[in-house]
C-alpha cells in the first residue's frame, strides 16, 4: 500500500539512456558500471567467443582499464598490455600465471622488496624455486639458471642504490638459455629504456609510480611479447581479482597526459640536485647514474642514453640521529617511501624498505644509517636546493 494515493507507478532504478548529444565530451569518461548488458543471449555468445566487442564484467575489463592500457602499451611500444590492480599485482600475475609446480626463476637479488619476498615466501609454497644473483654481472645470472628455470625477473636501475643492471649481456643469457626475460620497468619507465627493443618478454609498471604521477592511485601494467602469453597472465589476474577499478584507471590516465613533462622537468631537477648535494658539507657520497662518480655511469650511459631519471641517493656523515635530524628539518618535503610523485620525497631504507634486513646484510649493499634515497619532483630546482642545504646544515 502506498501512502502517496496521487503518486502514478513509477520506479526510479529502471536504467535510462544517457542523455543524446551532437557534440562529445573533451573529457574521458568514467565508467564505473560493474556489469555490461547484452542485447540477446546470441549476442552476448559473440562477445565471448570474441566474434564481437564487448564488456561483460568489470573485473573482466571495463573501458577505462583498456584506454590506459593503449596509452602505456604506445609508450612501450607494445601490444594488447593488462591493466591491474597494483604494480605487485602485476608481478604476481607474470609470475604465477607463467610458472607452476617445479619451475625455478632467477631474480636480480637487490628487486623491489615486495617482489623479493614473493619469490621467497610464496612461490615457494607453491612449488616453484627462486635464485637471485647479482644483475649488474651476466655471468652471476648465467650461473644460476638451471634446466627448469623458466625465467629472469630483473630491474634496469636497483632501489635504492642505483646500480645499472647488464641487460645486453642478460638478454642474450636468456636467449641463449631459452628462458623468458621478464623487465619490471618501473624505476627507468620507457623515457629510460624500452625493454622489448631490446629482447624483454614480458614488461611489467607500478603505474602508481611515474606513470601515474600523483600519489593518488595505486595500479600495475603488463604486455607481453608473444600474444600466447597473455591469456594465463590475464585468466590468473581476472580468476584472482588483481584485475583495477575504473576510477583509479581514470585518474592514472589523467595522470599520464603530463608524463612526458614531468619526466623532464623531474630529471632535469634531478641532475642539478645530484651536484647540488655533491658540493654539500656532510654528504659523503652521491649516487646518480647520470653522474661520472656512478659506479655503472658507463653502462648507463649506453643503456639509458642520457635519460638518467628522477632518483638520486647519497650518504650522510653520521647514524641514526643525524638522519633524524635532517628529515625532521624539512617538513616541507615529504618524509615517504615512495617514488615518481610530482612532489620530491625522501626515503630512509634503513628504517623502511631494508629495515627487515640485518645491518651486516644492509651494510652489505651500502645502506648505512645515513643512506637517502630521493625521488625528485617537479619544484623550482633553486626552491630544492635551498631545502637541501637547510637539510644539511640542521646535522
Ligand atoms: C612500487 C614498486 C612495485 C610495486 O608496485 P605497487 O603499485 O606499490 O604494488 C614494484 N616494483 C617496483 C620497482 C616498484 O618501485
Amino acid at each position: 500500500m502506498t501512502d502517496r494515493p496521487n503518486t502514478p507507478p513509477t520506479t526510479l532504478v529502471r536504467r535510462t539512456a544517457f542523455p543524446g548529444s551532437v557534440s562529445r565530451a573533451v573529457v574521458t569518461p568514467l565508467q564505473p558500471s560493474v556489469v555490461y548488458a547484452s542485447p540477446s543471449p546470441d549476442a552476448l555468445d559473440d562477445q565471448y567467443e570474441g566474434r564481437s566487442k564487448g564488456f561483460t564484467y568489470a573485473r573482466e575489463g571495463h573501458p577505462n582499464a583498456e584506454l590506459l592500457a593503449q596509452k602505456i602499451d604506445m609508450l612501450e611500444g607494445a601490444e594488447g598490455g593488462l591493466m591491474m590492480g597494483s604494480g605487485m599485482a602485476a608481478v604476481t600475475a607474470v609470475l604465477m600465471g607463467l610458472m607452476g609446480q617445479g619451475d625455478h626463476v632467477v631474480g636480480g637479488d637487490q628487486l623491489y622488496g615486495r617482489s623479493l619476498r614473493l619469490m621467497h615466501q610464496d612461490l615457494k609454497r607453491f612449488g616453484i624455486a627462486t635464485s637471485l644473483a647479482d644483475p649488474t654481472d651476466a655471468q652471476a645470472i648465467a650461473a644460476a639458471i638451471r634446466p627448469e628455470t623458466k625465467m629472469i625477473l630483473l630491474e634496469v636501475v636497483s632501489n635504492p642504490t642505483l646500480r645499472v643492471a647488464d641487460m645486453v649481456g642478460i638478454a642474450k643469457v636468456a636467449k641463449d638459455a631459452g628462458v623468458l626475460l621478464v623487465v619490471d620497468n618501473t624505476f627507468t619507465t620507457p623515457f629510460g629504456y624500452r625493454p622489448f627493443d631490446h629482447g624483454a618478454d614480458v614488461v611489467i609498471h607500478s603505474v602508481t609510480k611515474l606513470l601515474a604521477g600523483h600519489s593518488d592511485v595505486t595500479l600495475g601494467y603488463v604486455s607481453v611479447k608473444d600474444p600466447s602469453h597473455r591469456k594465463p597472465i590475464y585468466d590468473f589476474a581476472v580468476t584472482t581479482g588483481m584485475t583495477p577499478s575504473p576510477y583509479d584507471c581514470w585518474l592514472a590516465e589523467r595522470g599520464l597526459y603530463t608524463f612526458p613533462l614531468r619526466y623532464d622537468r623531474a630529471e632535469a631537477n634531478a641532475r642539478a640536485l645530484a651536484d647540488h648535494l655533491a658540493g654539500l658539507a656532510g654528504v659523503s657520497k652521491v649516487l646518480y647514474t647520470g653522474r661520472a662518480d656512478h659506479p655503472d655511469h658507463a653502462r648507463a650511459q649506453s643503456l639509458l642514453q642520457g635519460r638518467d631519471g628522477n632518483m638520486v641517493s647519497f650518504v650522510i656523515d653520521g647514524g641514526r640521529a643525524e638522519a633524524n635530524r635532517m628529515i625532521e628539518a624539512v617538513p616541507q618535503l615529504a618524509f615517504a617511501p615512495t617514488l615518481g610523485d610530482v612532489g620530491t620525497t625522501i626515503s630512509h631504507p634503513a628504517s623502511s624498505s631494508h629495515r627487515g634486513l640485518t645491518a651486516e646484510g644492509r651494510a652489505a649493499l651500502g645502506i648505512t644509517e645515513g643512506f637517502f634515497r630521493v625521488s625528485v619532483g617537479i619544484e623550482d630546482i633553486d626552491l630544492l636546493k635551498v631545502d637541501f642545504s637547510q637539510a644539511l646544515a640542521a646535522i
